[in-house]
């Protein structure tokens, strides 16, 4: 299936037009795989990026914002709190151990949870006083080795060891396929992570959230089933920061 460029990027200067023109390629993909684009979530990405940025697509009507790093994550949660009260913020990166209590207590959803070890800490340190941290559990849907995410025989029995723990909700599988021109290898990659979450879903029948999809591919992942596309440079422009 060949879709439409995203065109005119270069005439579109401010946030909230690039953040328009996201919205309408999540409809136009869902229009051609005959989906409702309301069931399909647009998550901004916004690390490395200003809090001005975030504050723009938030006065655009932006309420989902995505971070990959814990320490700047933290200062944006902290810093936006009073002028952008109703932001959910998504935490996207490689958590260490040593450093969960912070997404814990600060984050609403977090999308890379692959170890048992660091689903008990978060579950531990989750404060009372809010509601339980809505968790994906990361896949390695390429089965390299190098990459991070649970490997496809271990999903079942992390979801089941997630399931019984009360300050966290299961919401669905997250994956990073491979960045690839090769169409036929990103379709299958695509193709597996949304028959591993029918699979889940038939066991967990509340999950809702297969989050798969960035700026280069967000239409195939909407082809695959995606609820969750998660948007960087298309949105706040490319990072200066290479290999993020
Ligand atoms: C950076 C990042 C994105 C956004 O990537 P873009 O290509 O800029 O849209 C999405 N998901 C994760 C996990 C990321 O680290």
């Amino acid at each position: 299936m060949v879709y439409p460029l995203n065109q005119n990027n270069y005439m579109m200067t401010t946030i909230a037009d690039r953040l328009a023109d996201a919205q309408h390629r999540i409809i136009q993909a869902a229009q051609i795989s005959s989906r409702n684009s309301d069931e399909i979530q647009l998550l901004a990405v916004s690390k490395t990026k200003p809090n001005t940025d975030i504050i723009a697509a938030y006065t655009a009507g932006q309420r989902h914002f995505g971070e990959n790093y814990v320490q700047e994550g933290e200062a944006k949660v902290n810093a936006l709190k009073s002028s952008c009260p109703e932001i959910h913020w998504h935490f996207i990166g490689p958590l260490q151990s040593n450093k969960s209590k912070i997404v814990a207590s600060l984050f609403d959803w977090m999308h890379t949870l692959s170890r048992e070890k660091i689903a008990q800490r978060l579950n531990e340190q989750r404060p009372d006083t809010l509601q339980p941290l809505n968790v994906c559990i990361q896949v390695n849907i390429s089965q390299e080795s190098s990459k991070s995410g649970a490997t496809v025989d271990e999903v079942h029995s992390l979801a089941s060891s997630i399931s019984k723990l009360p300050k966290l909700k299961l919401r669905g599988l997250m994956a990073i396929p491979t960045a690839t021109q090769d169409v036929l290898l990103q379709k299958a990659e695509f193709k597996k992570l949304q028959e591993l979450y029918l699979n889940l879903q038939a066991t967990y029948p509340d999950i809702d959230t297969l989050s798969m999809g960035m700026s280069n591919d967000l239409e195939q992942a909407i082809e695959h089933g995606s609820t969750m596309v998660r948007i960087g440079s298309a949105i706040f422009g490319e990072r200066d920061i290479s290999g993020n």
